[in-house]
């Protein structure tokens, strides 16, 4: 029941759930075979990355990662045996959007299998399917259940061969959910287009804050115009969802000070859930990540990525404003 809820309002025919985000991604990558190279937007899921880099290429698998905001770089990247491109829109932590209908040309020239985790945007603000992916993924843990209360993950496709191969996947290596998480997938799943909307209004309201506010040098949400690819969100999602992050001007220990100030917000690594999430990559999500390596990604000390809960946008502000006030 689950899957074909999800395949429905993905806009797809066939869906399979897996027992976690991960655990579908890894089951995507199962369509290759040994040799094969994939390229992956630059700014993935630190969990995707990992996965690609330190398990995938332990089995022949290649990896080119590049900044997928400009189609150009993507082509470039383009060899005899690039088999599959994965595309994340909005990234995680620095909200990149890339441009679907140039992605989609490329994987059709160069015929590649082409995927997008669309974690971020859900189903209720980006249909990639309509753009020609021909797989969309999800971890469930986030947006779709939305409630902080399990892990999970989906893949929607139009095509019957992936489909019959992810089925094939999904019972061999056993990376099934359990049948209550799929009830409660299903419960948080439909009011998906009740609370999006939610979060997105507040992004906004919490975005224009933080833009105004002299101890932020710089805002990160798509719905501001200032984003870069502003234009391009605007065109292919119906929303800007619910992600944003803003860069304090005093590195680690002004990210520290209003981590252990704010309130309301809550300081956790997961996101998506009715609740206010603050997290400070430098010193949680990424503390693992030589310091070089990460500012040469974009995250700097200073970073801080709020996942922007349902709750008074009033409040969001004012607990921001008081945990800005320490710094
Ligand atoms: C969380 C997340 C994943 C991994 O999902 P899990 O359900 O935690 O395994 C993959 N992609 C994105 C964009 C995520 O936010």
């Amino acid at each position: 029941m689950l899957e074909e809820y999800l395949a429905s309002i993905e806009g797809g025919k066939y869906g399979v759930c897996f027992s976690s985000g991960m655990a579908t991604v890894d089951s995507c990558l199962k369509l290759l075979d040994g040799g094969d190279h994939v390229i992956c937007s630059d700014d993935v899921y630190g969990g995707v990355s990992r996965h690609f880099n330190r398990i995938l290429s332990k089995y022949d698998l290649h990896f080119s990662y590049v900044d997928s905001t400009d189609p150009e770089n993507v082509k470039a990247a383009i060899r005899p045996e690039t088999k599959m491109l994965w595309i994340e829109t909005p990234t995680n932590p620095l909200l990149k959007v890339t441009d679907l209908e140039a992605m989609a040309d490329i994987a059709r020239e160069h015929n590649l299998y082409f995927g997008i985790d669309s974690t971020f945007a859900t189903p209720v603000f980006l249909r990639p399917l309509e753009y020609g992916a021909d797989m969309v993924v999800h971890s469930t843990t986030k947006y779709i259940s939305g409630h902080n209360q399990l892990i999970g993950g989906v893949v929607v496709t139009n095509r019957e061969d992936i489909y019959e191969e992810m089925q094939f996947v999904q019972k061999t290596i056993g990376a099934v959910p359990s049948p209550f998480d799929c009830w409660l997938t299903m419960l948080g799943a439909k009011t998906l287009h009740l609370r999006m909307p939610r979060h997105s209004e507040n992004a906004q309201i919490v975005a224009e804050f933080l833009e105004s506010h002299p101890k932020v040098a710089k805002v990160t949400y798509p719905g501001l115009p200032s984003h870069p690819q502003h234009e391009t969100a605007k065109s292919q999602m119906d929303g800007f969802s619910g992600m944003l992050c803003f860069e304090l001007e005093g590195g680690i220990p002004a990210g520290k000070t209003v981590m252990n100030s704010v309130r309301l917000c809550a300081l956790a690594e997961s996101l998506g859930a009715v609740e206010t999430m603050i997290t400070h990559p430098a010193t949680m999500t990424h503390a693992d990540v030589p310091a070089e390596e990460r500012h040469a990604r974009g995250l700097t000390d200073g970073l801080v990525r709020l996942s922007v809960g349902i709750e008074d946008a009033e409040d969001i502000v004012d607990d921001l404003k008081m945990g800005l006030e320490k710094v």
